[in-house]
C-alpha cells in the first residue's frame, strides 16, 4: 500500500541517518508526520499545547471521558469516501470495520428546510423550491428538469454557504450554466422517495465538462457541495476520535501533553522553543520542527529568525470561524416525526441541524446536532456567549422541532466555538472563491520551511478544511524532512513516504 522510498544518487550521505524531530501539536498533522517519521527510523517528540490530542477531531462523550454512551463530534465527524489518504488510515489503523454511511444533508425525505411558506419536508419542497428559483430568472423557458437542477443546486448552496457567502452566490446559477444542462437529459438524475430531487453528485461526475460553465465563484466553491451532499460519505461507529488515539497509540516517543509553545526562535542549526508548562517556563533546543499548529495561533507567538513573506503568510491567511450545539435527549424524538437522520437545513441563526444514529441503548437517550454554523454564521453565535447561544439555538429549533419544548426532553447540551479556543482561534482555513493558481501559491507559502521548521497542518495543504488536507501535508512534512541535508540546507525530494496520494 505504501509508497517505496526511492534512493537518489549523492543523496545518501547527505541523508545523515535517524534524525531527531520535534511535532508541536498532537492534532491529526502532528500525529501523521510523527507516526511516518518513525517508520522512516527518526525519533519524534510530540509537544501538545492542550490536555488532550485531536486536535479539531473532537467526539465529546456525555456519559464522560473513555466512556461508552452518546456522543457528539463536535469538529470532523465525517469523511467523503474519495478522500484517499483519510481512508487508507483508517484500513492501517485497524477502523475499518467501524466505518459507516453519514447520512448528510436532505438525504433524508422527512428532514425539512425553510422556505418562503416555511418548513417544508424534503419530499414535499419541490414545487415551492422550483417556483422561487423560477421566479429570479430572466426567463422562464426551461424545462421542468431543468429548473428542479436548479433549485436543488440552489437549496444545497444555501444550506451548506455561510449566508453572506450565499448572498453574493445564488444570482450565479446563470442563464449559461441553465442553458446548458438543458440539452442534458436528467431524468436518470431523479431521486429521493418521490423522484422529485436531483442527484448532483452522480450528476457533475457524469459531466464533468458542465463544471467549466459555471460562473467562476460557484465553480470554486462545487466540491464542497458536493462533497457535502455525496451519498458516498462515512463516518467512525464510536466516534472519530479513534483516528487520534489509534495514531498515537502506535507512536513510540513521547507526547506530552499541557506545554504550550510560546515563542519560536528559528536560528542556522537549531530551533529554540519555548515552551509554558503550568506555571513553569522550559527552554527546549532542536534540530528539527514541524509546527502543525494553526497560523491563528502562531500569529499570537513570539517568533524569530523568519522571513518576511513567512510572517506575511502567518499574519494573513484568513480563517473562519465554526459553531457546534449538541443537545442530549431523552429520546429520539425525530424518528417519531418520520425521520430515520441525515440532516434538516434549519436556517436562522441555527444553520445545519444532524440527526446522528442512534445505535447504542436507547435508555441512554440519544444526541441531536442542534447547530453547526460556520463562518459569519458562526461569528454571530459567538458574539452571544454559551447560555444565550444555547437558548437561542433552542428557541429557533424549536419552531421545527417543538418536542425540544417537552420538559425533560434536553439532557445536557455540549459545544464549541472554534472561533474563541485558544488551540485554534478558528475552525479552518477558507480558501474558497480563489482561483486555483493563487490557492496553490498560498498553500506552497504556508507549507514553505524556514531553515530546520518545517510545517503541516490543514491550512498547508490543498484540502484545507478538511481531516484529508492535513494528512496530505503531514505525508509531504514527513517526506521533506527525511530527504533535508541541513549542511547544504536543501531537500533531496524523490518520492514521500508513506502512502503517496496516488496509491493510498
Ligand atoms: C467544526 C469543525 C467541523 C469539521 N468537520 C470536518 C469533517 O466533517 N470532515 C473533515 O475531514 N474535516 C472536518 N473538519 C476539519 C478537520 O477537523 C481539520 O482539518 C483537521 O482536524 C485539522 O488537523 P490539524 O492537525 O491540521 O490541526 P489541529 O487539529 O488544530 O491540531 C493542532 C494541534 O496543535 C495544538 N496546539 C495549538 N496551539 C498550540 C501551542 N501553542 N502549543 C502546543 N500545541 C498547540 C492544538 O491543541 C491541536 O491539538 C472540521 C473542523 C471543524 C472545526
Amino acid at each position: 500500500m505504501t509508497a517505496p522510498s526511492q534512493k537518489i544518487d549523492g543523496a545518501d550521505e547527505a541523508l545523515g541517518g535517524p534524525k531527531k524531530v520535534t511535532v508541536i501539536g498532537a492534532g491529526i498533522a502532528g500525529l501523521v508526520t510523527a507516526y511516518e517519521l518513525e517508520r522512516l527510523g527518526h525519533q519524534v517528540h510530540v509537544i501538545e499545547g492542550s490536555r488532550d490530542i485531536g486536535g479539531r477531531i473532537h467526539t465529546h462523550r456525555f456519559s464522560g471521558r473513555g466512556q461508552a454512551g452518546p456522543f457528539a463530534e463536535l469538529g470532523a465527524m465525517r469523511i467523503p469516501a474519495g478522500h484517499r489518504l483519510t481512508m487508507h488510515y483508517i484500513a492501517e489503523l485497524g477502523l475499518q470495520h467501524q466505518v459507516r454511511e453519514f447520512r448528510t444533508l436532505f438525504s433524508d425525505d422527512a428532514a425539512y428546510l425553510p422556505t418562503a411558506s416555511g418548513y417544508l419536508r424534503v419530499r414535499d419542497a419541490h414545487k415551492t423550491l422550483v417556483e422561487e428559483f423560477a421566479a429570479g430568472l430572466p426567463s422562464r423557458h426551461y424545462q421542468g428538469n431543468t429548473l428542479l437542477f436548479g433549485a436543488w443546486l440552489d437549496a444545497s448552496i444555501r444550506a451548506i454557504a455561510p449566508r453572506q457567502f450565499y448572498d453574493g452566490m445564488h444570482d450565479e446559477i446563470g442563464v449559461e450554466l441553465l442553458n446548458l444542462v438543458d440539452h442534458i437529459d436528467l431524468a436518470p438524475y431523479r431521486c429521493g422517495s418521490a423522484r422529485n430531487r436531483i442527484d448532483l453528485h452522480s450528476f457533475f461526475a457524469d459531466h464533468p465538462q458542465v463544471r467549466s460553465f459555471c460562473p467562476p465563484r460557484l465553480e470554486r466553491f462545487l466540491d464542497d457541495v458536493l462533497d457535502e451532499t455525496s451519498s458516498t460519505i462515512v463516518r467512525l461507529r464510536d466516534g472519530m476520535d479513534a483516528l487520534p488515539r489509534q495514531l498515537a497509540a502506535r507512536i513510540r516517543g513521547p507526547i506530552a501533553t499541557g506545554q504550550e509553545v510560546v515563542g519560536i526562535d528559528v536560528r542556522d542549526d537549531t530551533v529554540v522553543l519555548r515552551i509554558r508548562q503550568g506555571v513553569r517556563s522550559l527552554t527546549r533546543t532542536c534540530d528539527y520542527v514541524v509546527c502543525t499548529i494553526p497560523f491563528t495561533v502562531l500569529r499570537r507567538m513570539q517568533l524569530s529568525g523568519f522571513d518576511q513573506d513567512k510572517l506575511d503568510i502567518v499574519h494573513q491567511t484568513k480563517y473562519w470561524a465554526a459553531t457546534k450545539v449538541a443537545f442530549h435527549c431523552r429520546e429520539a424524538f425525530w424518528e417519531k416525526d418520520g425521520i430515520s437522520g441525515g440532516a434538516s437545513f434549519t436556517g436562522g441563526h441555527v444553520r445545519q441541524t444532524y440527526y446522528p444514529p442512534t445505535e447504542g441503548d436507547p435508555e441512554h437517550g440519544a444526541v441531536l446536532l442542534a447547530s453547526y454554523a460556520i463562518g459569519p454564521d458562526a461569528d454571530a453565535l459567538s458574539r452571544l456567549g454559551e447560555a444565550e447561544r444555547n437558548a437561542v439555538v433552542t428557541r429557533e429549533l424549536s419552531a421545527m422541532h417543538p418536542e425540544l419544548r417537552r420538559p425533560g426532553m434536553v439532557l445536557g447540551v455540549a459545544g464549541r466555538d472554534w472561533g474563541a479556543r485558544r488551540w485554534s482561534w478558528g475552525a479552518a482555513t477558507v480558501r474558497w472563491g480563489q482561483e486555483a493558481a493563487l490557492r496553490e501559491a498560498e498553500r506552497r507559502e504556508a507549507a514553505r520551511r524556514q531553515k530546520g521548521l518545517f510545517f503541516a497542518g490543514e491550512h498547508c495543504s490543498s484540502k484545507p478544511a478538511w481531516i484529508e488536507g492535513a494528512i496530505e501535508s503531514a505525508i509531504d512534512a514527513a517526506h521533506e524532512i527525511e530527504w533535508y541535508e541541513p549542511r547544504a540546507n536543501r531537500v533531496f525530494a524523490v518520492t514521500r513516504p508513506g502512502p503517496s496520494r496516488e496509491s493510498a
